[in-house]
């Protein structure tokens, strides 16, 4: 049975105080669109997916890069830009069933999806719905009345209909304001309920946004790193990316860049993505005196790839020579950019080792280094 799945994200935020129009804000790098549309492509059942636009978001749109997806202009209401998509879908063929969602609800899971999947098969129509948990009143002038909470349900979305089906009862409806698509179904008889999702709460406002990132912090990973390398004449020191005045430089086969190499390791730790040493092999010509700026980049990219948002690092420098006290804001400027955080999630200390040991005698400098890390799904 063919499927098609339409993402409602043609509002106009209007509620939503933030520079981006709603769909377009960003979680670890992914859009509110992303997140929806990445987990909907995992199933092969879906022979159309439909993006319902705004107009006027047209330049943030363009910036998105999925491939396979038909974009359609949003009307007025969500009545008229979810009729503008199964307009589109009615005339495509062997499609028989459409889940219409609203991208202000990422955060479903692909269990929710299976589940509808599998009751769309018996049912006409299946809405996941939550049950209210807290007291219903209704206030009659200056009395609030209780009302049975048992005979009320909460609709979410994706709801699935026959497209033909829901198309009919759309075109039909020329005048009435509905929430969701549900309310234009007439006979319940082959309406399937199933348990919705507290997390797929729809995100209205900003604090909902914030909201929606907490949601992900049990995914919190952490990560820890060590780095050293010996000191020497006739070579560069370069720290967290920045390169240090200093009449000794770092040995190594890389930039020998300790700080990086820590938070590097860090980060694979808290992934579970093995060591540096496995990533980049220090027998490799191809690593021979590559700045590890670039290092740090591959990994970064790989990680974002994978879903995760780096969320604070804290960094150790020990060094008895040169003094970096006066570079530390400079190291985490560039560590900020570098990792795509806010500087504000970055500490470094700066130690020495009381002249005590290696590192005393100035023959070395370390680096360790803690990274928590947030998995999103
Ligand atoms: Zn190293």
């Amino acid at each position: 049975m063919g499927y098609s799945f339409i993402l409602l994200a043609g509002g106009e935020s209007s509620r939503f105080k933030s520079v981006l129009p709603k769909p377009y804000n960003r979680i670890a790098g992914k859009t509110l669109i992303e997140m929806s549309i990445d987990k909907i492509k995992q199933f092969k059942q879906f022979k159309q997916l439909v993006i319902v636009y705004n107009k006027k978001h047209i330049k943030y749109l363009k910036k998105i890069k999925i491939k396979n997806i038909v974009y359609i202009s949003g009307g007025k209401t969500r009545e008229q830009s979810t009729y503008n998509a199964l307009n589109y879908l009615q005339r495509q063929k062997g499609i028989k069933k459409v889940l219409i969602h609203d991208a202000a609800r990422p955060n479903f899971s692909i269990n929710l999806i299976k589940n509808i999947l599998i009751e769309s098969k018996k049912n006409n129509v299946v809405i996941p719905i939550l049950k209210l948990q807290d007291a219903l009143k209704k206030k009659i002038s200056n009395k609030f009345v209780n009302i049975k909470r048992n005979n009320f349900i909460l609709t979410q979305t994706p709801q699935c209909f026959n497209l033909k089906e829901i198309f009919n009862l759309h075109k039909n409806n020329k005048n009435t304001y509905v929430d969701d698509d549900l309310s234009l179904v007439e006979n319940n008889n082959k309406t399937k309920i199933i348990n919705g999702e507290k997390k797929n709460f729809k995100i209205t406002n900003t604090e909902d946004f914030e909201l929606l990132k907490n949601t992900h912090r049990s995914n919190l990973k952490i990560g820890i790193g060590f780095d050293v390398h010996r000191l020497v004449r006739d070579r560069k020191l370069f720290l967290g990316g920045v390169r240090i005045p200093s009449s000794l430089g770092t040995l190594g086969h890389s930039d020998g860049d300790p700080v990086l190499h820590a938070i590097i390791d860090a980060i694979l730790g808290a992934c579970q993505m093995g060591d540096i040493g496995e990533r980049f092999s220090d027998r490799s010509k191809r690593f021979k005196d590559i700045s590890s700026t670039n290092l740090i980049k591959e990994i970064i990219n790989q990680i974002k790839n994978k879903n995760y948002e780096l969320n604070n690092l804290d960094i150790n420098i020990i060094t008895q020579t040169p003094k970096i006290k006066n570079y530390k804001n400079k190291i985490i400027k560039n560590i900020s950019k570098l990792c795509e955080m806010s500087v504000k999630d970055i500490n470094i200390k700066a130690k020495t080792t009381e002249k005590l040991g290696v590192i005393g005698n100035e023959k070395a400098i370390a680096s360790e280094v803690i990274v928590s890390i947030i998995k999103y799904d």
